[in-house]
């Protein structure tokens, strides 16, 4: 049994190690890349979930974040990074801050994350974990992300941690070309993981990678409600 944060660190990442093992038929990742690794084992998780949650930071699942919103399982966030493949210039998109977690992983990754998230109060906790860590590569705007964030585009990569019912087709515009956009798509609370690629020629084709459980994606912001 883990005794201190360092080991109970380590036996959450020897778990993602064999979620990957387990469903490399599926995802065509056996492990992800050493930067990722890298990455991952980088940002402590604990830092982005309430006091209460801390001694379960290093539990393979999701947690509460409140608002009704969760910070995503680590084997999740391990794989959805390790399918975008974030390169040191790229640009990258992210729909659904949460508590920023997933964007500190990706801002140890590319040049500039911009992440978009509707409900104010966690954009604002977003924020303040990334401050606290020194990340300064990272935005974070209070915005409906079924239509992306223009201003930015286009992006290398684009990132949904929420479930759509479909593909935003404001993200698919913003794209770049090349480009990869990550997301889960589908309805009453079940999705699958599906990675569209765009070539240069913007021709662009798909595949299902796993089903997975997200929080749904409504559109609008908690201003609008
Ligand atoms: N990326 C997070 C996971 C966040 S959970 C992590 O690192 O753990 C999904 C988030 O998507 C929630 O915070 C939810 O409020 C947000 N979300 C849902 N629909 C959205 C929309 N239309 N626009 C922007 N954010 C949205």
């Amino acid at each position: 049994m883990a005794d201190d944060g360092r080991s109970a660190a380590d036996a959450l990442w020897h778990e993602v190690a064999a979620d990957f093992a387990a469903t490399r038929g599926r995802t065509g990742i056996a492990a992800p890349s050493a930067r990722v690794w890298q990455a991952l084992r980088s940002v402590p998780r604990e830092r982005f979930v309430d006091e209460s949650w801390r001694p379960q930071a290093f539990d393979n699942r999701p947690l509460p974040i409140g608002c009704g919103q969760t910070i995503s399982q680590p084997f999740i966030v391990a794989l959805m990074t390790a399918l975008l493949d974030p390169q040191p210039t790229h640009r990258v998109l992210e729909i659904g801050t949460g508590c920023g977690y997933q964007a500190a992983v990706l801002a140890r990754l590319c040049a500039q994350v911009v992440s978009i998230e509707r409900i104010a109060a966690l954009a604002a906790q977003a924020r303040a974990h990334l401050r606290e860590l020194g990340i300064t590569n990272a935005e974070v705007h209070v915005a409906d992300g079924w239509q992306g964030w223009p201003a930015g585009a286009p992006y290398d990569r684009i990132v949904v941690t929420a479930g759509p019912e479909e593909v935003p087709p404001a993200l698919l515009a913003q794209l770049a070309r090349p480009g990869r956009l990550v997301l889960p798509v589908g309805d009453d609370g079940w999705q699958v993981l599906r990675v569209i690629d765009q070539a240069a020629d913007g021709t662009r084709s798909e595949r299902n990678v796993l089903d997975v459980r997200f929080v749904p994606m409504p559109t609008g912001t908690d201003d609008d409600a």
